[in-house]
């Protein structure tokens, strides 16, 4: 079923008398069923907002739109029951016409402090790096460069590096691919550990050279991936004080994601914490849900067994895509189903600890 969030609105959320209002609505003649539904539908699809209170610290925006991006942001948080939002930058290249990176919204954002905030870099330093990919130069006027960008943007305001990717399949932004060891990336874990902020990074998982997976397309794509996690590992034992983020938990195109991956990698890495995702448009090949839409035991036990290593980024866009099933609300009946203490911790305190300095005064006001 596509519209899984319905579905899992139904299972887990909605109040009963709605479940038996919806199931009268089955026995009723089509014509005063499509009436009746008109009525019904919206206060059976009520959005199931977070049983306490969350960090969305994995959303885009409408770059042709800031102002109207973040007033939809704005206005989302009250429903959803999120403490903040953080904007990030999709990771982009030079080639790529429509490149943005955080100064297009900034302004925007800082509007309201506390409520909403913002990385950067995605559209510059990741581009960069991509760059040094395609023509080998990742020498010491590189390196200068990159750095001064970095600092630049620190300067402005944003709050880490992000999104930055080292294996994206073709989407809004192109196909991409960098060795997480690359030497820009090794400098970029300095100037986070110096500058006490996190790293986002979206990486496919690829244990071993492979195929593009078959369901995906080559061009755009590339016909082979690089192997990249003994890569990443090297990255994140670079600098054990920079904090990295893992994007996208749950949300797996290579199928090599799996539970007993992050695992090691949690175990191995003290610095390293992942983004919880699920997309109800795209399961992808390691999907927290079991069709009843609770969560999988062996993923629960991931998450109660490092629950100070996870966050909330649902890759959640605003204002939010008509034509598509809300990530957010996805990702929160799974946030919802963790135990209190878990949820606590994933909802905010991990966030506060994550990007140090400049979200915890906020979220200490954060009712849990
Ligand atoms: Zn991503
Ligand atoms: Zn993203």
């Amino acid at each position: 079923m596509k519209r899984l969030p319905g579905k899992l609105v139904k299972i887990l959320g909605i109040p009963g008398f709605a479940v038996v209002t919806l199931a009268l609505l089955a026995h009723i003649s089509p014509a005063r069923q499509a009436s009746s539904q008109a009525a019904k539908m919206p206060q059976a699809m009520e959005p199931v907002p977070a049983a306490t209170p969350f960090v969305e610290e994995h959303a885009h925006f409408d770059e042709k739109d800031p102002a109207g991006a973040v007033r939809s942001a704005v206005a989302a948080l009250g429903r959803e029951n999120a403490a903040m939002i953080v904007f990030q930058i999709s990771p982009d290249t030079f080639d790529h016409p429509g490149r943005y990176d955080s100064e297009i919204i900034l302004a925007e954002v800082k509007k309201h402090p506390g409520k909403l905030a913002l990385t950067g870099g995605g559209g510059s330093l990741n581009a960069m790096i991509m760059q040094s990919v395609a023509n080998g130069d990742a020498g010491p006027g590189v390196q200068k460069k990159f750095k001064a960008r970095a600092e630049e943007l620190l300067r402005e305001g944003v709050i880490g590096f992000g999104e930055m990717t080292a294996e994206h399949f073709d989407g809004f932004t192109p196909y991409q691919s960098a060795l997480p060891d690359h030497p820009l990336y090794l400098l970029l874990a300095d100037l986070a550990a110096e500058h006490n902020v996190p790293i986002d990074i979206h990486m496919e998982a690829v244990p071993r050279e492979m195929p593009l997976p078959a369901d995906l397309k080559s061009p755009p794509n590339a016909p082979r991936l690089p192997a990249n996690i003994a890569a990443f590992e090297r990255f994140l034992a670079h600098n054990p004080r920079a904090r990295v983020i893992w994007a996208h938990l749950g949300s797996d195109f290579t199928g090599f994601r799996t539970v007993d991956l992050d695992r090691r990698l949690l175990q191995a890495h003290a610095n390293l914490y992942m983004e919880i995702k699920t997309d109800p448009d795209a399961h992808g090949r390691n999907y927290p849900f079991a069709t009843d839409g609770k969560i999988k035991p062996e993923w629960l036990k991931l998450f109660t067994d490092f629950p100070d290593r996870f966050v909330i980024g649902s890759d959640q866009h605003y204002p939010e895509p008509k034509d598509a099933d809300k990530r957010w609300q996805e990702t929160i009946l799974l946030f919802n189903q963790l135990p209190a203490d878990v949820r606590k911790k994933i909802g905010t305190e991990n966030v506060a600890h994550v990007y140090g300095n400049s979200l915890a005064p906020y979220l200490r006001a954060a009712k849990n």
